[in-house]
């Protein structure tokens, strides 16, 4: 039998991890796959998979900057990739038509639930960034039944657009950046903005950082360090978001082949390449 037929498409993928995890989860279950990296310009996207479909492709990923495109091409979106506005997985049936799905927002969820051990109901959530790490996620927040949403970014009105498509899903507000100085306190800080990349981290006040269960990076590798930082100066718990890479993997692994990988002894494996 050929091996199953996977990609990821982006720009740029040299550096992705997703190949070795997502062979990690075949191994569980012998199974036999290619997964291969498509650097990708919005551009040549639609054509370059096209080509995957036709030669074969069963399903693939999508990372920046095309998960909006992504969207757009599903004859089939999920309700989480159409709140989002962005899809990070395909997959095509029988008939050739393709469905997305959005499984960063679970991905989250699986890590700060599941691995983690944090129960979001009932949580204060300040979510840093309103790009489209923060639309993936923020239906799977909410679904949680959060106390509330706040998202903070500097362009506001970016957080504002993205409140306002998610109003009738739960309590979700948006602030200014510069307005962070006031606000009151949240169990849960989520940094979804790229400011790691940048060797920063985003602006918020100490007592935000210092009154928070939990403060999580979407970022991992030396993009976290920087808020890292921040939290073990203010003594608060933080992770990155490795663990939630390797669950939104999963999610995607289970929707092409029906099968739900374990997760934890392939973060270990990721954490260990990692350091
Ligand atoms: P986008 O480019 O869509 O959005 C970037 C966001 O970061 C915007 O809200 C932007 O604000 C904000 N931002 C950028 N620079 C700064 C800064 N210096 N200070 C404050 N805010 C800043 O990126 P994505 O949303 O797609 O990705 C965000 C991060 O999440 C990336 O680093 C990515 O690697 C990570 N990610 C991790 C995943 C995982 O599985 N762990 C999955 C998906 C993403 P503004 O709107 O004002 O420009």
């Amino acid at each position: 039998m050929s091996a199953l037929q996977l990609a990821l498409f982006g720009s740029p993928v040299a550096r992705s991890k997703s190949p070795r995890i997502h062979q990690a989860f075949a191994e569980q279950f012998g199974l036999d796959i290619d997964y291969r990296l498509i650097e990708a310009s919005a551009e040549a996207f639609p054509g370059k998979l096209e080509s995957f479909r036709s030669e074969g492709g069963v399903g693939c990923n999508i990372t920046l900057p095309l998960k909006t495109l992504a969207f757009e091409q599903a004859a089939h979106p999920s309700q989480g990739a159409t709140l989002a506005q962005a899809a990070n997985t395909l997959w095509w049936d029988e008939k050739g038509d393709c469905h997305a799905d959005n499984t960063d927002g679970p991905g989250l969820v699986a890590d700060l639930e599941g691995s983690l051990g944090f129960d979001l109901a009932g949580f204060r959530i300040l979510l840093l960034g309103a790009g489209g790490a923060a639309a993936g996620v923020l239906g799977a927040l909410l679904a949680r039944k959060p106390a509330s949403v706040t998202i903070a970014n500097r362009t506001l009105s970016r957080a504002s657009e993205l409140a306002q498509r998610h109003q009738s899903v739960g309590e979700v507000n948006a602030i200014a950046v510069t307005d962070l100085g006031d606000f009151p306190g949240a169990d849960l800080v989520l940094d979804a903005t790229s400011s790691g990349h940048q060797g920063t981290h985003p602006t918020i006040p100490y007592q935000a950082l210092a009154s928070a269960k939990l403060v999580y990076s979407l970022n991992y590798g030396a993009a976290a360090a920087p808020l890292g930082e921040l939290a073990r100066l203010a003594d608060t718990q933080f992770h990155d978001g490795l663990g939630m890479l390797v669950e939104q993997a999963a999610c995607s692994f289970e929707i092409w082949t029906g099968k739900k990988p374990a997760t934890a002894p392939v973060l270990a494996q990721i954490s260990m390449e990692s350091v």
